[in-house]
């Protein structure tokens, strides 16, 4: 390959991994499997090591990407955080060892372990006490998600050692966890979580701890930072050492030496995977003598003492037997793989997303297609690609169709895309039902995806209104098997209690394009009422911080829409409110109110987000970084970096009471 060419190559590599680490890391969010992530990360490195003048300090084959999240403190790491070096079959792992001992000049004893796939963690601890818990971040940096951690019932918060102790492990939440967590979020029509490591994230990365404590997350501890400082030699010696602490240790950890053990262990522990009750993907080999550390030395992002084997993804043959179409709320058409039922990583598949037109013509996949299927990032069926030598000549060409499958009306393509744009499309109207009743919406329990598609089938529920109407099928549904009086009285309960909800709710319950939760927030805070919000257009939208010209626009075309006007005036005469809740309180007298407000540290009262909330309520702007125009800090303890940033610029600082003093008793009023 030509020099240009390598660099062109580089360049869209760089560009496409730290896409990934962002959805991965940041977000919490991948779109691509582990496997196909690792892929992309060996092909950079290899061009790096066939042309090591494209080599530069930022990429990401040399840095631990990751970043801290607004609206929590910033933890500096005393030792950095490292990833770990990776191989993905024996013969690389075997090359690594013979490295490693010539380095040691010796033959090494070895801790091999689990490799635990959820989110690194740091528990620092002075004299007994935990003082806070960190997420790796870029390595250097990283979140404090102390009362998040704190959640988790198995981190000791108390340990009979003194001195300054750094404990490092992971926070993984169990595979029943999380069945149960993405079980209750189908009910409730929500989206489901790609794998346990992401819903572990997200949940410790979350500004509410509410959320961390009800997903069932724990913890293996698999590293004693400083046990030199407390005379400990080796690391299968400090990790006992963290089981006699009261760390929860993993007990499949083994010393071995040698080929034949350390290849006899990769396989015992591939076959066992999938019976184990948490995700692992794959297993670390660690030198147990803590001497040789320094000989064996460092990578900018790596220990060389240790390495990851990382399993190769599962994945199986099966057939496509058909390809058919659902229609979502926006009437976006999605293509779907049905496939000869196969048993891949523990679980029976049938179905794939193949996303859209142009991701089955890439792959060049036809009907009758024998097809390579996985489960990216161990969860999400994927169809890999067509078997062509497996052909026979039954197969058909793919055509995308044309008309809508539900209502027949004519598709229209924008960018990848299919739609059908008829808003009386029964597909369209039951995933708007759907997504109307949701948690993050209207909340109206008992009423997931199931019911509505019952009550619509039965013509009970044929458009958002009728939800309010249902009561006059009550003696129908009771009729329906597995529905008591009981439970219909709940749910007829759950709907008439969503008439009170603040109009951010309704907002975002009406599925406006391009208004999710938080921009439905923003609009409800700043017009306070429906009727102001349908009077503006585009420009005077526009002129609000936070929306632009896509989501104007969008807006202003929803509430041009005579269908969707008729919805609203009927949703107002059956009294659903039309209000901002939130606002009512705000009153300009209060001390916070138009205040530039940052908290930071950790407040023993209130989590972040309700003290955000408390604050907002009473027309402060609550802002994560602390600047010249900052009115007011609010620290809580262990407040860090930003509390240095605010005395540097003399910024007020209060500590909890004085907010507390400051609130008097508007706290509980607001929570009411
Ligand atoms: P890594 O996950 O490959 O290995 C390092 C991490 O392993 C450590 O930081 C630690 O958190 C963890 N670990 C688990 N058990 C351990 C044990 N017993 N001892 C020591 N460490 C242990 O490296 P990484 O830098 O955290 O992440 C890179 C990986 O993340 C990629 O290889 C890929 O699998 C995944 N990733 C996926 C995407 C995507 O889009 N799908 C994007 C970015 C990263």
């Amino acid at each position: 390959m030509e020099f240009l060419e390598a660099k062109k190559k580089h360049e869209d590599l760089v560009r496409l991994i730290e896409k990934y680490s962002h959805e991965y890391y940041v977000l919490d969010n991948p779109t691509v499997s582990d496997f196909e992530y690792d892929q992309k990360m060996e092909e950079l490195q290899r061009l790096e090591e066939e042309f090591p003048e494209l080599i530069t300090k930022t990429s990401p084959t040399q840095r631990i990407i990751g970043q801290v999240l607004d609206g929590f403190e910033e933890i500096h790491h005393e030792k950095q955080m490292l990833s770990l070096g990776d191989v993905f079959n024996d013969d690389e792992l075997l090359d690594w060892v013979k490295k490693t001992e010539e380095s040691a000049h010796k033959e090494l004893e070895f801790v091999a372990e689990m490799k635990i796939d959820g989110l690194a963690m740091s528990l620092v601890y002075q004299d007994g006490v935990l003082k806070y818990a960190a997420t790796r971040g870029d390595g250097m940096t990283g979140e404090d998600v102390t009362t998040n951690v704190l959640t988790i019932p198995s981190v000791p918060t108390r340990i009979n050692l003194m001195g300054r102790v750094e404990v490092r492990g992971e926070i993984y939440m169990p595979k029943k966890s999380f069945a149960e967590l993405n079980e209750a979020r189908k009910e409730k029509g929500e989206p489901l979580f790609a794998n346990a490591r992401n819903a572990a994230a997200g949940s410790i990365r979350n500004l509410d701890s509410s959320v961390a404590r009800s997903r069932k997350l724990d913890g293996w501890w698999y590293y004693f930072a400083n046990a030199e400082d407390f005379g400990i030699k080796t690391h299968a010696e400090a990790i006992n050492k963290l089981d006699e602490l009261g760390f929860k240790t993993n007990h499949e950890r083994r010393i071995i030496k040698g080929k034949d053990q350390i290849l006899a262990y990769v396989e015992e522990y591939t076959a066992k995977r999938s019976s184990l009750p948490y995700d692992i993907d794959g297993i670390v080999l660690k030198v147990n003598d803590f001497s040789l550390y320094d000989e064996i030395g460092y990578t900018a992002k790596t220990p060389k003492w240790a390495i990851a084997y990382k399993f190769p993804p599962e994945e199986v043959k099966t057939k496509l037997l058909d390809i058919v179409y659902t229609v979502g709320r926006t009437g976006k058409i999605t293509p779907n793989a049905v496939l000869e039922p196969v048993r891949v990583a523990g679980s029976l598949v049938q179905r794939a997303t193949l996303h859209n037109e142009d991701f089955i013509l890439e792959k060049g996949l036809m009907v009758n297609d024998h097809v390579i299927i996985r489960k990216a990032g161990d969860i999400i069926p994927e169809v890999v690609k067509p078997i062509l030598q497996d052909r026979t000549g039954e197969e058909i060409p793919y055509k995308m169709i044309e008309n809508c499958p539900d209502c027949g009306s004519k598709l229209v393509k924008i960018d990848a895309m299919h739609f059908c744009l008829n808003k009386n499309c029964p597909s369209r109207a039951i995933e708007s039902l759907i997504h109307f009743a949701s948690k993050d919406a209207m909340d109206i329990e008992g009423m997931g995806e199931k019911v509505c598609e019952e009550f619509f089938a039965l013509g009970f529920i044929k458009s958002i209104p009728d939800i309010y109407l249902l009561h006059h099928h009550k003696d129908e549904i009771i009729e329906i098997d597995g529905w008591s009086n009981k439970s219909v009285d709940n749910l007829l309960d759950a709907i008439e209690k969503s008439k009170n909800n603040s109009l951010e709710r309704l907002l975002f319950g009406l599925g406006i394009k391009e208004v999710g939760s938080k921009m439905a927030k923003t609009l409800a805070r700043r017009f306070t009422n429906l009727t102001l919000l349908m009077s503006q257009n585009e420009e005077e939208l526009q002129n609000i911080n936070d929306i632009g010209v896509v989501v104007a626009h969008s807006i202003v075309e929803y509430f041009k829409d005579e269908h969707n006007l008729e919805i609203i005036n009927k949703l107002d005469e059956l009294h659903v409110n039309m209000v901002y809740l939130g606002n009512n309180k705000v009153d300009s007298s209060s001390y916070f109110y138009n205040k530039k407000v940052v908290l930071t540290g950790t407040l023993t009262s209130f989590g972040r987000k309700e003290a955000t909330e408390i604050l907002e309520n009473l027309g402060a702007h609550v802002s994560s970084s602390v600047s010249k125009v900052t009115d007011l800090v609010i620290a809580g303890v262990e407040a860090g970096s930003k509390l240095d940033k605010a005395n540097k610029l003399g910024v007020k600082v209060i500590n909890e009471e004085e907010f507390k003093e400051l609130l008097g008793g508007e706290k509980d009023e607001d929570n009411q």
